[in-house]
């Protein structure tokens, strides 16, 4: 199965109190068409640099992210950001919506940003309901728990038909009964073929899941699975 994410001996320096800190190191990962792969680590640990920097959103110090077979590295912000909308589901950490769209507007956004033309009829209505948000279609963010929020976010990084999702703690804030129909989603669409990178603290994930990686300070280490 073909690589849709590469990432190779990569490293990320930031600069903190005027000192500079290595918050990731010589990080090597992969995900495979058709694998759920699930990354652990301690809050601080650098999972969330690793998934900036896979998506596109930030650089590495050394190394190189390759993503559906393009290298990040040679890239413009506008080339990155619509190889991310075109190929990649990406559930950011918290919940990033747009306060001024209804829930079901900020599930169809990324569809009409990718310029692929009118929605397939009632997909966005449809992927709501899969979260188990289909009443809320109408409301305004505004209006829904942290919980909610973070399953609109879900459903939008669906939208588009990703090849691969890249999730940080998508299931954190929710109960372990829809945290585990979240999971369940994930592990579908997998099974038909997308790849899957989810940070998580959920056991029923790490369960699911093909490989696991855990992240201590910095350094990414494949775990054998029990
Ligand atoms: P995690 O997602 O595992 O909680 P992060 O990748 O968000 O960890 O952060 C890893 C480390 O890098 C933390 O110590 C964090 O404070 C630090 N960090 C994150 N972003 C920046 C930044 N832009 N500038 C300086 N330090 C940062
Ligand atoms: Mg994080």
């Amino acid at each position: 199965m073909a690589n849709l994410i590469e990432v190779k001996n990569v490293g990320k320096r930031y600069e903190r109190g005027g000192r500079p800190f290595w918050a990731l190191r010589n990080a090597t990962l992969a995900v495979a068409e058709g694998e759920f792969v699930t990354l652990l680590g301690r809050s601080g640990s650098g999972k969330s640099t690793l998934l900036n920097i896979i998506v596109g959103l930030l650089s590495p110090t050394e190394g190189e992210a390759v993503l559906c077979s393009t290298p990040l590295s040679g890239l413009t912000d506008e080339a990155a950001s619509e190889l991310r909308n075109r190929s990649v589901g990406y559930v950011p950490q918290g919940a990033g919506v747009l306060s001024t769209l209804t829930v079901l507007d900020n599930v169809r956004l990324p569809w009409y940003l990718a310029h692929r033309g009118p929605e397939p009829e009632g997909r966005a209505q449809q992927l709501l309901e899969e979260v188990g948000l289909g009443d809320l279609a109408n409301q305004y963010p505004s209006a829904l728990s942290g919980g909610e929020l973070r399953r609109v976010a879900i459903a939008r990084a669906l939208m588009c038909e990703p090849k691969v999702i890249v999730a940080d703690e998508p299931t954190s804030s929710l109960d372990a009964q829809t945290a585990r129909e979240v999971v369940s989603i994930f592990r579908r669409l997998a099974d038909k073929g997308t790849g899957v990178l989810m940070v998580t603290h959920d056991t029923f994930s790490v369960d699911v899941s093909d490989r696991l990686y855990d992240m201590a300070e910095g350094v990414l280490t494949e775990r054998a699975k029990a």
